[in-house]
């Protein structure tokens, strides 16, 4: 088998490539088998969402829709169909306030659960909260009590504790979730979710792209095929650690040859996070998640770590942000131009579901900053669009694009039209086929 992609625009020429047992093969040997005219269009290495949650990303795919503000919710919810369990689950809520008492309101009738967009927090209605007690007491420190001593339908941070009171889900389909992503030209993900247990990252294997762990604990291997990545450490607001206790966790992650992979989105945790980086000392790999808050004076002292960042809330979320967040502070959200200035690698992603999965309108937000009012916030912070690309067509934060060499894997994506012309029109339709490792996981027609 060999495919030959014909007319392709590659570094700026037009040429062919070739394409043999899933790797990038030297023009001219062996027998063609298939050939596909690209017609001039950008033929590049695959793209790499550095930063989303796959399971999460899986089951939004199957719930309701929550909206931004209360009457968004009350709209989705009030028409819902529940699932085979009785259950309606929503996600993607932007109402801070939801309890209980307001989802009896809507939904009294069956089991409401309701995700927060930040991820952090489910909300459920009284019939949710009774089918709970009868699983066993409520009794996680992440469920919310009112002044009464009585839940208020609001759980923090505690999800495995809830899945396991929950109606037994089945498994999601990973693979179409993967020809999904495969659409905007994803060949690479990594799965940023902490503390993944054996079966959830086996279960990840099934998507078509390279795919990379920050979740596997330490000390254990990743399933076959998948790389372990940097060591996921969350800190949460609510709950910061002391700096020492931080210091000795990201020491264990590298004694056991692990770079970190620290979740920071205020500057508390940011501070707290320098901090304990000076103590435990820093590692190749070392990488903060989101920053989405750097003051200016903290720039500096970024220079030679990672960045995995997503502008993509200021396209979803940006005119909130802009009523909550001090105007002085608008340019320290979700910093692009500042931190590369500085000497930080900073990289594109989607922390997909709670922000947008398209890396195209991630590319758009970066080197637009547009919230959906359609004025920037933070101007100054936009990068250009050739440098957005860049970042998700690089395969590891601060490793450049790599060339389209023979021998390397056939990881591709070809687009309808040629880059510069890309570049003026960034969007997903642009997408023609993607290949991940010579195979075709996604084509459109033409
Ligand atoms: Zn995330």
């Amino acid at each position: 088998m060999a495919l030959l992609i014909r007319d392709a625009e590659i570094d700026g020429r037009r040429r062919d490539l070739l394409i043999r047992d899933g790797r990038i093969a030297v023009p001219g040997s062996g027998v063609v088998t298939e050939v596909l005219d690209a017609g001039g269009g950008a033929l590049l290495p695959g793209l790499t969402d550095h930063h989303l949650h796959l399971h999460a990303l899986a089951a939004a795919r199957r719930s309701v829709r929550a909206g931004r503000t209360r009457a968004d919710v009350s709209a989705a919810l009030g028409p819902a169909v529940p699932d085979d369990h009785g259950w309606i689950r929503a996600v993607g809520s932007g109402d801070d306030d939801l309890d209980a008492r307001e989802l009896d309101r809507v939904r009294p009738d069956v089991p409401v659960r309701v995700q927060h967009r930040s991820g952090a927090m489910w909300v459920l209605n009284s019939a949710a909260l009774a089918a709970l007690e009868g699983r066993g007491p409520l009794d996680h420190p992440g469920v919310e009590r009112g002044p009464d001593g009585v839940p208020t339908g609001r759980i923090l941070r505690a999800d495995d504790w809830l899945r396991d009171r929950l109606p037994a889900a089945a498994p999601p389909d990973l693979g179409a979730l993967g020809r999904e992503l495969a659409g905007y030209g994803i060949t690479a993900v990594t799965d940023a979710t902490p503390d993944l247990t054996p079966a959830a990252a086996a279960a990840l294997a099934d998507v078509p792209q390279r795919l990379t762990l920050l979740g596997v604990p330490l000390g254990t291997a990743p399933p076959p095929g998948v790389e372990a990545g940097p060591y996921k450490i969350v800190l949460t607001d609510s709950d910061l650690p002391d700096p020492d206790e931080l210091a000795a966790r990201i020491g264990q992650a590298h004694a056991a040859g692990r770079p970190v992979a620290v979740h920071s989105v205020t500057r508390e945790s940011l501070v707290l996070l320098l901090v304990a980086l000076e103590t435990a000392g820093r590692m190749p790999g070392d990488r903060i998640e989101h920053a989405a808050l750097v003051p200016a004076e903290l720039i500096g002292s970024l220079a030679g770590l990672a960045v995995v960042t997503q502008p993509g809330f200021l396209a979803d979320r940006g005119d909130d942000y802009r009523r909550t967040v001090p105007a002085d502070e608008h340019a320290d959200l979700y910093r692009c131009r500042s931190l590369h200035e500085a000497g930080v690698a900073v990289v594109l992603s989607s922390d997909a579901p709670y922000g947008p999965v398209d890396p195209w309108a991630v590319l758009r937000a970066a080197s637009t900053r547009e919230t959906p009012d359609g004025e920037p916030l933070g101007p100054e912070e936009a990068i250009t669009p050739r440098q957005a690309l860049d970042s998700l067509l690089s395969p590891a934060p601060g490793v450049a694009p790599r060339p389209l060499r023979p021998g390397d894997p056939a990881d591709l994506v070809l687009l309808h039209a040629p880059l510069s012309e890309a570049l003026r029109a960034p969007d997903a339709a642009l997408v023609r086929a993607t290949l991940v490792a010579g195979a075709t996981v996604s084509a459109s027609g033409g």
